[in-house]
């Protein structure tokens, strides 16, 4: 019996989208459907390694062209659907996240981001449906029974069974819409068009993609000459791809174009990538990988739904996708595959996770990542920026995620804005232009490096010429404090209390001021107790009145950030320091003020205030504030 069922509310409006979407590049529909096709082959052909219930056979990919009925055909005879199989396949489209998937649809910035997306999310079935004006698809599993799907991508779709499907696999007929102005659909019935096509898209598929080609030959007479200008049509099957698979060339066949036409086609990127390593290793454990660093963050990496992972062959038979145990964490973002012919076929996945071997193999892909970038770095810092704009945060959550574990491996791939230059630059060359008497290496924490350049402890700093780390990564602080330090040099930053900095003579300078003041520095604490431990002098400042530091470890921005995630909101203080500038005219005020409680109490909470602004924290009570400068200036007015 045929049952018509109603497309889901999201599925109708994402084919929407993908139909009408600005894919201009309607050609990749077919990508798309012989990367379906040849999965199939690969989970059939698995199955047959290693389950005797599955005969093996001579695994292909048919193309048919009917021009009179303008259709497309494509057949394969690998794994096939059942009934529960087509209704959630392809029933629903983009399971997982597609809410996600389509208000990141709507907002792409362009349609080179929108392909990337629909790449990403696998809506590759329904992007026929930018060609096709109905699509047909018989199906069947081995020892199951034959269903017939059909939909015209608009409401609904339908599923029957169908007894005269006798073959294991699947045939999708795709009827192409009419010739319009716009587009001429009928372009996809020339073979020419298909064998180009495939050769562009699908050259690498491991099975054969075959197609019944019609050439012409010239006629010949019954004495066997050439009859001018006479042909005879003659129909040949053609395999229109190479096969091969590109890991297993020796690298010398393989040109740097082939490479990255191989990472687009396989990880549905538009951009060529960033790096791509070409890896054949005859170690104890024999293995060929692709590795890519693709050139722009893949668009779900942050999402929860990414898999991270290389896929995993073994000689050459598709094994799994996104094997996680091959890639560390930290270097999520790489992209490619492993085929090693020393893994059996009838590895399970449970095994696979703590197989020695593959851990072996990650090691020494993580070590071939991490050679490629350090060559990236000194050879053409330009790329090496962009990959650290887009990747830095992951090298430093591998430092803190390790507990500094990785800090030898990392440290010198990372690269810092600073006070000094426009440049980034390594944590190397800061200590290589460290003065001789420099004992620390400087940070300044912010969300932005406009922000961090405000920040009123950088006045001194500045004044004196040294140079300042500027952090604008949550990762940033926490990162560093995994490292400790970096070639003897421990870092610091610039918002930390600094006595212990001081020489004697500032030291005793500072502590003279302190006794001397001590009644107006009390009730300015008294006027802050719930804000800050200590109110103190402080001879780094140039021109700002006060600033705020942070004691014992814990700084003002560690707070913020960690105030971010549920898990760490309101577990971690920093104690914060009110530092006042001893040269300024305001404390200069301040001193006049002597025991005046009511008014230091006014000024206190906004010059508090006033350090949290300039140091890029919001003041808490919005309405306390204003009101105090209020009230201020009405005194002005009165005097
Ligand atoms: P994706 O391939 O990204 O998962 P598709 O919409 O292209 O998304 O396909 C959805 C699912 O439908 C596939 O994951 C697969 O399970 C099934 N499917 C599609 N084409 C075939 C095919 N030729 N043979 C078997 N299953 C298929």
């Amino acid at each position: 019996m045929k049952e018509i069922k109603q497309f889901q509310t999201e599925s109708r409006e994402l084919l929407n989208l993908v139909i009408n979407s600005i894919y201009s590049n309607k050609d990749v529909f077919l990508r798309e459907i012989i990367s379906n096709a040849s999965d199939a082959l690969d989970k059939y052909k698995y199955l047959a390694l290693t389950d005797k219930k599955y005969p093996s056979r001579e695994y292909e990919i048919w193309i048919e062209l009917d021009k009179e009925n303008k259709t497309l055909t494509i057949t394969d005879n690998g794994i096939g659907m059942d009934k529960d199989e087509l209704v959630d396949d392809l029933g629903t489209i983009a399971k997982s996240g597609s809410k996600e998937f389509i208000s990141k649809l709507k907002s792409a910035k362009d349609q080179k981001e929108t392909i990337n997306i629909i790449g990403q999310f696998g809506v590759g079935f329904y992007s026929a449906y930018m060609v096709a004006k109905n699509i047909e698809v018989y199906t069947k599993k081995e020892n199951g029974k034959g269903y017939k799907f059909e939909s015209d991508g608009q409401e609904s779709y339908s599923i029957e069974e169908d007894k005269s499907i006798t073959d294991t696999g699947t045939k999708i007929v795709i009827h192409l819409k009419d010739d319009s102005e716009e587009f001429e659909y009928s372009q996809y019935l020339d073979e020419y068009v298909i064998e180009e096509l495939i050769k562009k898209y699908s050259n690498y598929i491991r099975y054969p993609i075959k197609m019944n080609v019609t050439s012409k030959e010239p006629k010949k007479d019954a004495d066997g000459k050439v009859i001018e200008n006479e042909y005879n049509e003659v129909v040949e099957t053609k395999t229109l791809n190479s096969m091969v698979p590109l890991w297993k060339k020796n690298r010398s066949e393989v040109k740097d174009e082939d490479l990255n036409a191989f990472y687009k086609e396989q990880f549905s990127d538009y951009e060529d990538p960033l790096s791509s390593m070409f890896l054949k290793v005859d170690g104890l454990i024999c293995y060929n990988a692709l590795v890519y660093i693709p050139s722009h963050i893949p668009a779900d990496l942050y999402s929860d739904s990414y898999e991270k992972g290389l896929d995993l062959y073994a000689k050459s038979v598709f094994i799994q996708k996104n094997c996680k145990t091959l890639i560390p964490d930290y270097l999520k973002f790489v992209k490619g595959l492993v085929d090693s012919d020393d893994l059996s076929l009838n590895v399970s996945r449970e095994i696979l996770q703590n197989d020695a071997r593959l851990n072996k193999i990650r090691d020494s892909i993580e070590k071939k990542v991490l050679s490629t970038l350090k060559d990236l770095m000194e050879k053409d810092e330009e790329k090496y920026n962009k990959f650290f704009e887009n990747y830095g945060t992951f090298l430093k959550f591998g430092i803190y995620s390790t507990y500094g574990g990785k800090k030898e491996d990392l440290q010198d791939l990372l690269i810092y804005n600073n006070l000094n230059s426009d440049k980034m630059i390594t944590l190397k060359s800061y200590v290589e232009r460290m003065d001789k008497d420099q004992k620390y290496i400087y940070y300044a924490c912010g969300k932005t490096l406009e922000s961090i350049r405000l920040l009123p402890q950088l006045e001194s700093y500045k004044k004196k010429g040294i140079d300042v780390l500027l952090l604008k990564d949550n990762i940033d602080e926490f990162a560093l404090m995994m490292m400790r330090d970096y070639d003897g040099k421990q870092f610091k930053n610039i918002s930390s209390e600094t006595s212990e900095e001081l020489t004697p003579d500032e030291k005793s300078k500072i502590d003279t001021l302190v006794s001397e003041n001590k009644e107006i520095l009390d009730n300015i604490k008294e006027a802050l107790k719930d804000e800050v431990s200590e109110v103190t002098f402080t001879n780094k400042l140039v021109d700002a009145p006060v600033c705020l530091s942070s004691k014992d470890g814990v700084s003002m921005n560690m707070e913020e950030v960690m105030d971010q995630s549920p898990e760490t909101s309101g577990k971690i203080k920093s104690r914060k320091v009110l530092e006042i500038n001893p040269e300024s005219k305001l404390f200069e005020m301040l001193k006049t003020l002597k025991d005046d409680k009511e008014n230091i109490d006014t000024c206190a909470k906004i010059l508090y205030s006033e350090a949290l602004l300039l140091q890029g924290y919001d003041v808490k009570d919005k309405t306390e504030f204003v009101k105090n400068i209020n009230e201020l200036m009405i005194k002005l007015g009165q005097k």
